[in-house]
């Protein structure tokens, strides 16, 4: 049975704090007393486990998912008069970042899973193409193996904006370890989340890992020599205790999120368009995104009934004011411009419980029929 009147908030990340509470308290009150706020030992340590996590050789935290982006094409010498290809469908920071290098956003339209159509980024390459950078949107992996390809042929490096998709995998391998560089966010609202902004890269490149720990500590080789200008971009001792605690848990909420999203495709799929997961795929559903028809009633009739729901994101990058204002060539991107009017997010969450998901697939099931 169905209770009647709960509230489904879109997210509650109290939830998280209360069911590790003491550990946490721990966690801040042992860096607290120790004194060591900036590059304390957890953050090497962080890094460690990271890097073993996602299957790569270097992880290197930085400030957050945004920075992440900046100093690896920083690193790489990308910027001014340089080109980036990137999809128009996703979070502000993936278009954000290439613009503040200096280099140039050229989009490329999506596929149905929402991450960019290998079979056309080859029309948007030029002379200027310097980087790919599919983002890995919802928690699902974009096609990495034609990505690469067109990559390698073009010799463009490929860098993975895996924001939203820690712990994923494609044919085997995990995000952030299938292109040149990944980035990364731990962000609260992420599967793997601190208490306030953080971010890192991953890399097999022993080049590029080094350059990216000096530009995040104001380009400082050791304590007084400085050989190249750079920025302050590190995380915080306290945010690498927290993340190294909250590790241990990701694969657990991992597979948490993936029977939430399995218990809400089995109970939708008759009504409405549900995500699709190739057997080659292992998705970690950052986001549950549906496309539905009437979608603004279907808002309004669950807020109604207590159930919040949002939509990733209302406004395509190439829509926003930040790009138009200084773009004269309207673009259109066909299918990432109707999936956009469709596609909403349900609540997806660790935290979430059964009866919650329960009145959610009810609510949403009651709407169509
Ligand atoms: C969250 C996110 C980022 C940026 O991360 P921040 O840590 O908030 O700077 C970048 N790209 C995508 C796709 C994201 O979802």
């Amino acid at each position: 049975m169905v209770i009647e009147n709960m509230k489904v908030p879109f997210v509650d990340l109290s939830r998280q704090f209360s069911k590790y509470q003491s550990e946490y308290e721990e966690i801040f009150r042992s860096i607290c007393i120790s004194g060591q706020f900036v590059m304390g030992p957890q953050v090497e340590e962080f890094e460690k486990k990271l890097a073993e996590f996602c299957g790569v050789n270097h992880a290197i935290t930085v400030g957050n998912g945004t920075d992440s982006m900046i100093l690896i094409l920083k690193s790489l010498n990308i910027g001014e008069g340089d080109e980036v290809i990137t999809a128009p469908n996703s979070f502000i920071a993936s278009a954000g970042a290439i613009e503040a290098s200096g280099a140039k956003t050229v989009f490329c339209d999506v596929n149905e899973d929402l991450n960019i159509n290998p079979k056309i980024i080859g029309e948007k390459i030029t002379q200027n193409t310097k980087a790919i950078i599919p983002v890995h949107l919802t928690g699902r992996s974009a096609k990495m193996d034609e990505i690469n390809a067109i990559a390698c042929s073009h010799e463009l490096y490929v860098i993975e904006d895996a924001a939203q998709a820690i712990g994923a995998e494609y044919k085997g391998k995990k995000t952030g370890s299938m292109g040149f560089a990944g980035s990364f966010s731990l962000h609260p609202l992420k599967n793997l989340n601190v208490f306030g902004d953080g971010g890192f890269v991953t890399t097999n490149d022993e080049i590029l890992a080094k350059r990216l720990k000096r530009l995040r500590n104001h380009g400082l080789e050791n304590r007084d020599s400085c050989t190249e200008w750079g920025y302050n971009s590190r995380l915080d001792t306290l945010q690498a205790g927290i993340g190294l605690f909250n590790l241990t848990k990701l694969d657990e909420w991992n597979a948490r999120f993936r029977d939430i999203a399995r218990m809400y495709s089995t109970g939708l799929a008759q009504n409405i368009t549900v995500p699709q997961e190739n057997d080659f795929e292992h998705n970690v559903y950052h986001n549950y995104v549906i496309n539905v028809h009437e979608r603004d009633n279907l808002i309004d009739y669950l807020l109604e009934r207590g159930i919040e729901t949002k939509i990733h994101y209302p406004i395509l990058l190439h829509k926003q004011k930040s790009w138009t204002k200084n773009s004269s060539i309207s673009q259109s991107f066909p299918l990432a411009e109707e999936l956009n009017k469709t596609m909403l997010s349900l609540p997806i969450y660790p935290f979430l419980r059964n009866e919650e998901v329960e009145y959610v697939i009810d609510n949403v099931n009651k709407f169509y029929t």
